[in-house]
């Protein structure tokens, strides 16, 4: 952890900067690739791991910028297997200006633009950037991946660690791990889906990987609505029921604060929740249908077997 700190960052180079959304999207998402030879980050990074990147510049205050956590995005052993190679997934933040403090003018919806979101997807191969990490220590693989399944869960660009997690599962150095492995990818519509392409091949070539996609702004077929990733595990509470009973299963939940709450109402309602959650004195006698996200925020904890990373 933090090998290279923020008041020392390191130098690292783009290697390569493409786009890996599936299709034309309102969205702009990288795949960005950089090398970090001759730096402590060389062979020290984990797949589930961030590491920082220092735009520059200064804010508004006048101060040099902060440091930005990016999820890596390739196996621990580095993008191709190289070892000072890794890899993110920036998406650009372009939004309207929104009033959060009472010092913010509420008539202001000017544009804004995420400042290291930007800087990232603007770079080209040979810039250099700022780096710092790696940074984490629980939203990792288990030392011995074999002794578990896993549900891995994202929304957007949540999905980073999940393209390096999966390739190092089934495609890393000896054989495949034979583990049951599903993921449920959250995106608005098809075209905003990341590293598809990747997900479908692994689905094809290995039967022990399950690829399930949940799109929430395209009507399916005999309904006026799209889908968010807790609706579809609870719609196919049948099939994922036996993956979420049984103790070797690990669940792992990157993206939107949004999707862990709402999963865990899920888990509970159907009195999957113990291996995942310890749930407080204060919600135990209550229906979780009436937990509100406050509540499930203050009196819900991950057990070791639930990984969350959520913004
Ligand atoms: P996005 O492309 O907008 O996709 C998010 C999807 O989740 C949309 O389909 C959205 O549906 C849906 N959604 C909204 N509320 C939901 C809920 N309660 N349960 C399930 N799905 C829900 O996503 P994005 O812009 O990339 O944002 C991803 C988020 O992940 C960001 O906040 C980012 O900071 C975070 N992230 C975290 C990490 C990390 O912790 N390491 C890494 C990467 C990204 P509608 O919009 O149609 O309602």
């Amino acid at each position: 952890m933090n090998l290279v700190p923020a008041k020392a960052p390191v130098t690292g180079r783009v290697v390569s900067n493409d786009c890996c959304l599936k299709g034309k999207s309102a969205s702009f998402v990288r795949h960005l690739v950089v090398d970090v030879s001759g730096t402590p980050l060389v062979g020290n990074f984990l797949v589930g791991q961030s590491f920082g990147v220092i735009p520059p510049g200064v804010d508004e205050k006048g101060k040099p910028h902060k440091v930005r956590l990016f999820s890596i995005a390739c196996p621990s052993s580095g993008e191709d297997g190289q070892p000072h190679i890794l890899s993110t997934t920036p998406k650009r933040v372009i939004d309207e200006f929104h009033a959060q403090r009472p010092v913010d003018d509420p008539q202001n919806h000017s544009l804004f633009l995420g400042v290291c979101s930007n800087y990232l997807c603007d770079r080209r191969p040979g810039d250099e950037l700022q780096i710092t990490g790696p940074a984490g220590k629980r939203f990792l693989l288990p030392a011995n991946p074999a002794d578990h399944d896993y549900l891995f869960l994202a929304t957007g660009t949540g999905i980073a660690p999940y393209r390096g997690m999966l390739m190092e599962l089934l495609e890393g150095s000896g054989e495949p791990c034979p583990s049951q492995m599903h993921l449920v990818m959250g995106s608005p519509y098809r075209t905003d889906l990341l590293y598809d392409d990747l997900f479908c091949r692994l689905q094809a070539e290995h039967d022990n990987f399950h690829y399930h996609t949940a799109i929430s702004r395209e009507p399916r077929p005999g309904s006026s609505r799209g889908i968010y990733t807790h609706q579809l595990i609870d719609e196919q509470i049948d099939g994922f029921g036996p993956l979420l009973q049984s103790p070797r299963t690990l669940i792992y939940i990157c993206g939107l604060l949004g999707m862990q709450i709402d999963l865990y109402r899920v888990l509970a309602r159907h009195g999957l929740g113990d291996g995942f959650l310890r749930i407080g004195e204060e919600l135990r006698e209550t229906n979780s249908c009436d937990w509100t996200a406050e509540q499930i925020k203050r009196h819900i904890r991950a057990t070791p077997r639930c990984m969350v990373e959520v913004y």
